[in-house]
């Protein structure tokens, strides 16, 4: 009897889902064809479905979940804020959540981010890093004329037409560019496809010469170069080859354009150290915050920067040099103070600690997938892995786009009781940083035989 409600329920929810909801990244003549896949609950790393199935949740809810779902802590925090105020605005007045959010967060941030703007997502946290760093020009000398953004190949920085200008990924953005501004795209780090036909490390990162002709030709015009530091996420899990980040840094430096770092997917923790940023301790001018913020319970997202770049905005209100940017929901204390329980998390479980040995057992794990001709390369930093599949291990031959590959291995390993979502033929793990050393086993031991699955 109660089965029978139960899928009666799950059918009408999945009729209602496909009548009315136009699903994000989502191609709805496809999704209208597959029975829809229907959340409503979760605990540690499993999310369970509608028809009571459970799975292990292989990419952290999209990359924001961090230390599992329903967390006492971060639920509680919410639940005590929520009988204080849900939402107050931070336009000329603030908030207690907000402001301890901003102090804990300058603590943690690499050294000089002493300024905290916060937004709601990770496509307005990167929006206000440049839009802040083009206003700081203007404000800082009249005659100069920097104005443009350099970024990379296969960055993805969000979906607004501000974050979509300075991100590289054709198959997303290309339709768009009748409204993008222009940009100055270089070349990124990928190595196992390089753009100059070197193999590192015998190459010294050639591809930085890129980087600086750009910057020595164009410098007098270009306000700032946006980047994901370390791993390039939607490209493709694209790493960069060490030393990479670092000399960006110098030749940003140098060439007296700002250095906007986005960290929205690579923040807290998810590549073994809290911030990217940190394996080569560089400082930014701007860093954006976001997904895994809230320890990926609710909308956040923060834009870090610098004293020098705040006190470009100070000044009479007459003189119009105030930041005019702020979004209804900006620094919600609920999502702040889901926050701040998150990095209580970090800090009383040492997270980063419990995380290394995580990181070294998926590494050893992940070598087994070698053995699958189609495995092109396989790239990691933390928990942030890419497993490229190919059609010729050996040419590095993409396959045809209408085989799908990628997708129907989701499809498989769904079956399987394991949540996975592709960049195309690369098969993304994310798993949250609290995944048990079993799980991780059983994540990429479903993710192997899926991937054998489809292609045998
Ligand atoms: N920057 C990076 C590096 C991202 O990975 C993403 C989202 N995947 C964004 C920005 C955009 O974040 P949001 O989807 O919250 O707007």
């Amino acid at each position: 009897m109660r089965k029978d409600s139960t899928k009666l329920m799950a059918q009408r929810l999945e009729k209602i889902d496909k009548n009315l909801i136009w699903h994000p990244f989502t191609q709805m003549k496809d999704y209208s064809s597959l029975p829809s896949l229907i959340i409503e609950e979760g605990k540690g790393s499993y999310i369970k479905d509608t028809h009571g199935r459970w799975y292990l949740d292989g990419i952290s809810s999209l990359w924001v979940n961090v230390h599992g779902h329903r967390r006492k802590e971060i639920d509680q925090a919410i639940i005590q804020q929520v009988r204080k105020i849900s939402h107050s605005t931070l336009l000329g007045i603030s908030n207690v959540p907000a402001i301890e959010l901003a102090e804990q967060l300058v603590k943690i941030a690499p050294r000089g981010l002493s300024k905290v703007f916060y937004s709601d997502n990770g496509s307005t946290a990167v929006e206000v890093a440049l839009k802040m760093a083009f206003q700081f020009w203007k404000q800082s000398s009249k005659r100069n004329k920097k104005k443009k953004f350099i970024s990379l190949r296969n960055g993805y920085h969000g979906d607004t037409i501000g974050s979509v200008s300075v991100g590289g990924i054709d198959l997303f953005h290309g339709i768009y560019k009748p409204l993008l501004f222009q940009t100055l795209k270089v070349e990124s780090p990928y190595c196992y496809r390089c753009s100059l036909g070197q193999t590192y490390p015998s190459c010294g990162i050639e591809c930085l010469n890129l980087l600086e002709e750009t910057m020595r030709r164009h410098h007098a015009e270009v306000a700032g170069f946006i980047l994901e530091p370390i791993v390039q996420g939607a490209g493709g899990m694209i790493v960069f080859p060490k030393g990479y980040l670092k000399e960006a840094r110098s030749l940003c430096t140098r060439y007296q354009v700002l250095m906007i770092c986005d960290e929205v997917a690579t923040g807290f923790g998810r590549t073994g150290k809290m911030f990217a940023c940190e394996h080569e301790k560089v400082s930014p001018d701007f860093m954006a915050l976001s997904k895994g913020i809230t320890g990926g319970y609710l909308p956040l997202a923060a834009t870090l920067t610098t004293e020098e770049i705040y006190e470009a905005f100070l000044g009479e209100v007459q003189d119009l040099r105030t930041f005019y940017h702020g979004h209804s929901f900006t620094g919600n204390p609920l999502a702040c103070n889901a926050a701040l329980a998150s990095l209580e998390i970090f800090k009383k479980e040492k997270v980063l600690d419990t995380l290394q040995p995580k990181i070294r057992f998926l590494s050893k794990e992940l070598k087994k997938f070698y053995q699958i001709p189609a495995v092109g390369e396989i790239r990691q930093k933390g928990l942030m892995v890419g497993i490229e599949l190919v059609a010729d291990w050996k040419r590095k031959t993409p396959f045809p786009v209408e085989a799908r590959i990628g997708h129907k291995v989701v499809l498989e390993a769904r079956k399987r009781g394991v949540i996975i979502r592709p960049l195309g033929d690369v098969m993304v793990l994310m798993p949250p940083l609290s995944i048990t050393q079993k799980e991780l086993e059983r994540l990429t031991q479903v993710v192997f035989d899926s991937i054998e699955s489809v292609l045998s």
